[in-house]
C-alpha cells in the first residue's frame, strides 16, 4: 500500500493540539441571568436544571458565581413586578433589569450586557405594543397573529421609540453593551440615536441581526415568562426555512451601525452563522438557547449522553461555524471544565 497521505499523522497526541483550528475558552461566553423582581428567593427554572430566577438582591451573588468559573460576562434579561400594554416597566429608572445594572457593574468586575426588549414587559408578551394589521385586500396569506383577532400585530414604529428609551435607561444604568432583541425594522438605528443623543457613543450594540421564529425558545418562556398570550412571533421573528433573508437583514443591521452581529438560535443554524462569518467583518454571536441547552439535558438524564462532551462538541461547532462569542446556558460549566 503506498499511501502518500495519511491525515491520521497529525491526530496524535503532542501534534493534535498544534494543528487544532478551533479554540474555545471562557472569555468567549456569555451567561445569560434571569433577574426577577416578583420574587424573594431564587426560583429554579425546571426546563432549564442548573437556572434559576434570582431576585434583585441576589443579582449581585448570582454574578459573582459567574465569575468564579472564569466567565467574564453576563447578558440580563428582567422580569418586572408588574406588566401592561406598552411594556412601561421596561424603562423606568426602577426598573427590575435598570436596578440590578446599577448593582452588578458598581459591586463587580462583569462586563454588562442587557436585553432590549418588550416581551416580557408587555401583559400580551409580543414584543411591542400592538396595532390593527393593515392588510390589502384578497391578501389571506400573510398568516394572523392570532386566530381570535387575525387583525393585531405589533406597531413597528412605535415599538422603536419604547426601544430607544429602554436603551438610553439601561446605558444610564450602566450597561456596558445592549442587545436589542426584538427583530424590528430599524431598531439599530433608533438605538444608535437614541444611545448618541444621550451621551452614550460609546456603548455598542449586539443587534439579534438573524433571530429566527423557533421552537427551541420553549424553556426560555418558562425563565423569562415571556410567551405571547395569543398568537406567535412570525410577523417580525424570521421564517426558518430563509438563509438569504438572514444576510439581508444582518446587512441592514451593518448599515445602522450595530457593532456585534448575533445569529439566534445557534445549533440549527450553523449555515446562516457561516454565511454571516463569510459575508461581514463584523465580530458574529451566536445564542445557543434553551432548547437547545434542555434536550442535551434531558438525554443525559436519560443515561443517553455525556453531557460535558456533548456541551463542549455543542459550543466547538458554534465556533467553527464562525461565531466569535457564544450566548449560552453552558456558559459556566464548560468555563469551568476549560479553566
Ligand atoms: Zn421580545
Amino acid at each position: 500500500m503506498d499511501l502518500t497521505h495519511r491525515p491520521r499523522r497529525l491526530r496524535r497526541d503532542g501534534v493534535r493540539g498544534l494543528v487544532s483550528e478551533t479554540s474555545l475558552e471562557p472569555s468567549d461566553l456569555i451567561a445569560p441571568i434571569f433577574v426577577d423582581a416578583t420574587t424573594s428567593e431564587r426560583i429554579p427554572i425546571e426546563s432549564m436544571p442548573g437556572h434559576e430566577r434570582v431576585p434583585i438582591d441576589e443579582s449581585v451573588t448570582r454574578v459573582e458565581e459567574v465569575l468564579e468559573t472564569g466567565v467574564e460576562a453576563v447578558m440580563l434579561f428582567g422580569i418586572p413586578k408588574s406588566k401592561d400594554a406598552e411594556g412601561t416597566r421596561a424603562w423606568v429608572e426602577d426598573g427590575v433589569v435598570q436596578e440590578a445594572t446599577r448593582r452588578i457593574t458598581d459591586e463587580t468586575d462583569a462586563y454588562v450586557v442587557t436585553d432590549v426588549c418588550l416581551c416580557e414587559y408587555t401583559d400580551h408578551g409580543h414584543c411591542g405594543p400592538l396595532e390593527e394589521e393593515l392588510r390589502g385586500e384578497g391578501d389571506h396569506d400573510n398568516g394572523p397573529a392570532c386566530e381570535h383577532d387575525p387583525t393585531l400585530t405589533v406597531d413597528n414604529d412605535a415599538t422603536l421609540e419604547s426601544l430607544e428609551r429602554i436603551a438610553v435607561s439601561h446605558a444610564e444604568a450602566g450597561a456596558h453593551m445592549v442587545a436589542p432583541s426584538g427583530m424590528m425594522d430599524g431598531m439599530v438605528a433608533a438605538i444608535r440615536n437614541g444611545l448618541d443623543d444621550a451621551g452614550y457613543q460609546e456603548v455598542p450594540i449586539m443587534s439579534y441581526a438573524a433571530k429566527y421564529e423557533s421552537a427551541f425558545y420553549g424553556p426560555f418562556r418558562d425563565a423569562a415568562d415571556g410567551a405571547p398570550s395569543f398568537g406567535n412571533r412570525r410577523h417580525y421573528q424570521m421564517d426558518p426555512a430563509n438563509a438569504r433573508e438572514a444576510v439581508r437583514e444582518v446587512r441592514l443591521d451593518a448599515e445602522q451601525g450595530a457593532d456585534v452581529m448575533m445569529v439566534k438560535p445557534a445549533l440549527p443554524y450553523l449555515d446562516i452563522v457561516s454565511a454571516v462569518r463569510r459575508e461581514f467583518d463584523h465580530p458574529v454571536a451566536a445564542y445557543n438557547v434553551s432548547g437547545e441547552y434542555a434536550m442535551l439535558h434531558a438525554a443525559a438524564e436519560k443515561g443517553w449522553l455525556d453531557l460535558e462532551a456533548v456541551a463542549h462538541e455543542s459550543l466547538l461547532s458554534i465556533k467553527r461555524a464562525g461565531a466569535d462569542l457564544i450566548l449560552t446556558y453552558f456558559a459556566e460549566g464548560v468555563a469551568e471544565r476549560l479553566g
